[in-house]
């Protein structure tokens, strides 16, 4: 299988292979099809099968028909991991020029709410912070989104971030795409699976 018969826009292919991609992971072969054909995802997987790209992709896919600013936002448990997702959706958006912008805590909300204010077309955060910048920053609103990704929702769900991520769920448009990742399967990853996706296709590598 290669990028191409999963039927990527030919930009994005040719974006994997200036990554130095040669084929699709299990995780991508598997997945990238199913989230094209529009579906919800929740899969279990383990960072290094390559499950940036394969969240990062049918997103980017869908972006590159019309950008719009805050089209997809993705939470994560840690800034360190934010900001290698924000990272991956530039380098593989960079035919477009997609900008990213991440919002994790401890780090100044003035510069974050500047960042937020020139309206990049993706966003990655933490929820606390996130949730932080709805509640207080004028302007900033994610009442256009498209598709929420749930990066590593076993340790999304581990601490006090369980509130702020509910909070931002109750806020944000029904009508979405939304991804869900995990490394492990929990009673809580579960509910959250209940709460926030709807028929989505189970993925397990
Ligand atoms: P991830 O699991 O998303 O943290 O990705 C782990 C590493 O694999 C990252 O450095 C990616 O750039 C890389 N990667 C993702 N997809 C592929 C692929 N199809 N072929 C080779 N490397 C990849």
């Amino acid at each position: 299988t290669t990028f191409e018969d999963l039927g990527l826009n030919p930009q994005l292919v040719e974006a994997t292979k200036k990554m130095g991609y040669k084929k699709p992971t299990k995780i991508q072969r598997e997945t990238i099809p199913l989230a094209l054909a529009g579906r919800d995802i929740i899969a279990l997987a383990q960072t290094g099968s390559g499950k940036t790209a394969t969240f990062a992709l049918p997103i980017l896919n869908q972006l590159l028909d019309a950008p719009q600013p805050f089209f997809a936002c993705v939470m994560s448990p840690t800034r360190e991991l934010a900001t290698q997702i924000a990272k991956h959706f530039e380098a593989l958006g960079s035919i477009i020029g997609v900008r990213a912008a991440v919002i994790v805590g401890g780090i100044s909300t003035m510069d974050q709410a500047m960042a937020l204010s020139k309206r990049p077309h993706i966003l990655v955060g933490t929820p606390g912070r996130i949730a932080w910048h709805l509640e207080h920053t004028k302007g900033f609103s994610l009442k256009n989104l498209k598709f929420l990704v749930m990066d590593e929702a076993d340790k999304l769900l581990q601490d006090e971030y369980e509130e702020e991520l509910n909070k931002i769920l109750e806020i944000i448009p029904k009508e979405r795409h939304t991804y869900l990742f995990s490394a492990t399967m929990t009673s809580k990853v579960r509910k959250l699976e209940r709460a926030s996706l709807i028929n989505p296709a189970k993925i397990q590598v």
